[in-house]
């Protein structure tokens, strides 16, 4: 998923509970249940599928940038107690996608033990599950990903 559906279902769930640990670790469980749902992001696809990297770099920075915007204005809204567990919740759910796809570390990363079994299962959500979408319906993708932001904000 892209970081700000993530984002928002984070925010979501760290607003519907009120221990900031327990906000923050059912963020991190989010994150590889939404991305084992059908959807479209720049890292679904094979590499052929990916060929202009700065303009993908890009789509992502904004999209983080973007995303977490929304979030810290919307946790400003919000009671002080409340807010604390809608930023961890948000932070929480684009952890994995942090540790496991940045250009910086996730390969070196993904050679030791514990983050080695994360990038498998995070791999498995995106890639290996039967949901999963073929590039050409990209846009159902989409969808999936407007109607869990909307779901979010409920
Ligand atoms: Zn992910």
């Amino acid at each position: 998923m892209i970081a700000t559906a993530h984002l928002f279902i984070g925010a979501a769930i760290g607003s519907c509970v009120e221990n900031p640990f327990l906000a923050l670790g059912l963020g991190i469980t989010s994150h590889l249940v939404t991305d084992a749902l059908p959807h479209w992001d720049l890292g679904s696809f094979d590499k052929k599928e990916r060929k202009e990297k700065l303009k993908n770099y890009l789509i992502i920075f904004s999209d983080v940038i973007l995303g977490s915007i929304l979030i810290l204005f919307l946790a400003n809204l919000a009671e002080k107690a409340i807010a604390l567990n809608i930023i961890l919740g948000a932070m929480g759910a684009i952890l994995i996608d942090v540790i496991d796809n940045s250009p910086f570390w996730s390969y070196k990363l993904r050679q030791l033990p514990f983050f080695k079994q994360i990038h498998a299962c995070h791999s498995w959500a995106h890639h290996k599950n039967k949901w999963q979408l073929p590039f050409k319906y990209r846009f159902v993708g989409l969808i999936t990903q407007i109607v869990t932001i909307l779901i979010s904000l409920i």
